[in-house]
């Protein structure tokens, strides 16, 4: 029996349910419910307060476990999207409104993610009022980051690893082995997202936009853990599953890691093989692994562009001489200029008409003027 109140997805305060939109008393965040909303309050409230906390992989299982087990509410979906784009909502101090900040930036506008779209779809007129606004201030957002992320140059390797012990406040071992590491694959020439080089001019700045460019564009990343407490921290957790989500969709990505202890090891990863970092020049055989893949991939790639599968979009590398080929993935075939269309930021941009502006075409309209185009 649930005696629990829902709560606020901004603040946590109780809410009192009443519309299918209400707000919140507390920080006058607008929320949507359900009539469904009172049967799962204990799970809702878990899920939010793990998306508050940026653990949003555990939020988005909670979730997906409900829509498994029922048709479609449209706050879960909701909850769901928020949790795809990793809003987490951060309290503005001067205005004291919570506003979103997004930790997991996408190429696609949450405007035309498909879990968007189904809830809209399933809305009532107060509440598709509500969802459009406050995506619409999210995909805002979400431009700004894609564009700093588009000036960035393409990364080679990715180190994830966990910088400051949370109990001692000291700088851990791992962070001095990903220093070394860093130091042998930049004097190889490569590119490192290293983040205690990288970030340390963007102090005060969102990182985001220059962890999504690094994930997105590395070939490899690897995992430095001496803990399992520091392969599971929210941070580094964040990186390397976003990075694994990726390598399941274009198979050049290579994850890598390096422990004391195979034990250590996300469950997920303990069959696969991991450098051990008490092996006689663990560090040195691991930069030259890095190293090696990359150039093969380099080397590969050199005349090919890449492209994604307009079937099953999963990503490919192809010769954008040729008109035709066939997608060793789902074995369908398609046409070369679709597929690379398809994979082209570029591909589905509009300049809106009545503000003059760039971004991604949506069907709610200017994400700028509100205009519909
Ligand atoms: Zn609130
Ligand atoms: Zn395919
Ligand atoms: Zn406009």
């Amino acid at each position: 029996m649930n005696v629990e109140a829902l709560s606020c997805q901004c603040c946590g305060a109780p809410l009192k349910m009443g519309n299918s939109v209400c707000t919140c008393e507390y920080c006058g965040q607008t929320n949507i419910v359900s009539g469904e909303t009172g049967k799962y309050i204990d799970l809702l409230n878990r899920a939010n307060e793990l998306r508050q906390k940026c653990e949003f992989d555990r939020a988005f299982r909670i979730y997906e476990d409900i829509l498994d087990r029922n048709p479609p509410f449209v706050d879960i979906l909701w909850a769901k999207t928020l949790c795809e784009y990793g809003i987490e909502y951060v309290q503005d101090p001067a205005s004291t409104r919570y506003i979103p900040t997004l930790h997991r930036i996408k190429d696609e506008s949450i405007l035309n993610s498909d879990s968007f779209n189904e809830a809209v779809d399933m809305a009532d007129d107060i509440q598709k009022a509500e969802l459009k606004n406050a995506a619409m201030t999210i995909a805002g957002i979400q431009e700004e980051y894609l564009n700093i992320a588009g000036n960035e140059k393409p990364y080679d390797v990715f180190i994830c690893y966990k910088e400051t012990d949370d109990e001692t406040g000291l700088r851990t071992p791992d962070s001095e082995t990903g220093n070394k590491l860093f130091e042998l694959l930049s004097g190889y020439g490569l590119k490192v997202f290293f983040s205690r080089i990288t970030l340390q001019d963007k102090l005060g700045v969102n990182y985001e936009p220059y962890i999504f460019a690094a994930l997105k564009s590395a070939p490899v990343m690897v995992v430095i853990g001496t803990k399992a407490e520091y392969f599971n921290a929210v941070w580094v957790k964040n990186e390397w599953s976003r990075f694994y989500k990726w390598q399941e969709l274009d198979d050049q990505k290579l994850l890598l890691f390096a422990c004391d202890d195979i034990t250590d090891l996300p469950y997920a990863f303990r069959r696969m093989q991991a450098q051990l970092l008490s092996e006689p020049d663990a560090i040195e055989n691991l930069a030259e692994n890095v190293r090696d893949h990359v150039f093969k991939i380099k080397g590969d790639n050199a005349d090919l562009v890449s492209a994604k599968c307009p079937e099953c979009l999963k990503i490919l590398h192809i010769d954008p001489s040729e008109k035709a080929s066939i997608c060793p993935h789902c074995k369908k075939p398609f046409i070369v200029l679709d597929a690379i269309v398809k994979n082209s930021p570029s591909g589905n941009r509009i300049k809106c008409p009545h503000c003059g502006k760039d971004q991604e075409r949506n069907k709610y309209g200017c994400i700028y003027c509100h205009k519909p185009y």
